[in-house]
């Protein structure tokens, strides 16, 4: 049962924070977050004068990281990335924040699903110069993740809708065999 909803703003976001009470929860409250929403369970005996201190315990937290990665999204890869999503995905995906990182080992990209990072998507530096329809599928590869989550038929159906699958798993199969690697490892 939702009990209310308040919306708080983050730079240039607003995220809507929906109470409910959740009467299998007896003293601590839970959290969860997804494009922008954040979903506040708390145990039915809370006070609303509790509710209101965790929101302000728990909002300050979240609008610091989303600020950070929208600060430190690239601008290059999120217009490659909404360029892709206009031509292939009909401009239905929506993501938070894109950048280039240098810390991944292996994998070649990823995206976040809920939590305080939700939608942030991680490229990395290390394909820079592949060729583009290989920085392409890895770019596609993570924005169809904010669709589908898991690397289930309905991901693959849908991210098919990028012409250059086949050929990029093919780069990516052949990069993998020269680094001893297997190919699954490097996509997430
Ligand atoms: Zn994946």
């Amino acid at each position: 049962m939702a009990l209310f909803e308040t919306k708080v703003r983050a730079g240039r976001e607003t995220l809507t924070i929906t109470v409910e009470a959740d009467s299998r929860l007896r003293k601590t409250a839970r959290w969860l977050m997804r494009n922008n929403n954040i979903t506040l369970r708390v145990p039915p005996a809370m006070t609303p004068a509790q509710v209101n201190q965790l929101i302000e315990d728990i909002t300050p937290r979240i609008v610091r990281q989303r600020k950070r990665a929208r600060r430190q999204t690239d601008p290059n890869l999120m217009e490659r990335a909404e360029a892709l999503n206009q031509q292939y995905f009909g401009g239905e995906l929506a993501w938070h924040s894109i950048r280039w990182v240098k810390n991944m080992e292996h994998r070649l990209g990823s995206c976040t699903t809920g939590g305080t990072t939700d939608g942030d998507i991680r490229i990395s530096e290390r394909i820079r110069n592949w060729p583009a329809y290989v920085v392409d599928y890895v770019v596609a590869h993570e924005i169809c993740h904010r669709k589908y989550p898991h690397h289930g038929q309905e991901f693959w159906d849908y991210l098919a809708r990028y012409p250059q699958v086949e050929r990029a798993l093919g780069f990516i199969e052949g990069v993998a065999f020269s680094e001893g690697l297997n190919a699954d490892s490097m996509m997430d």
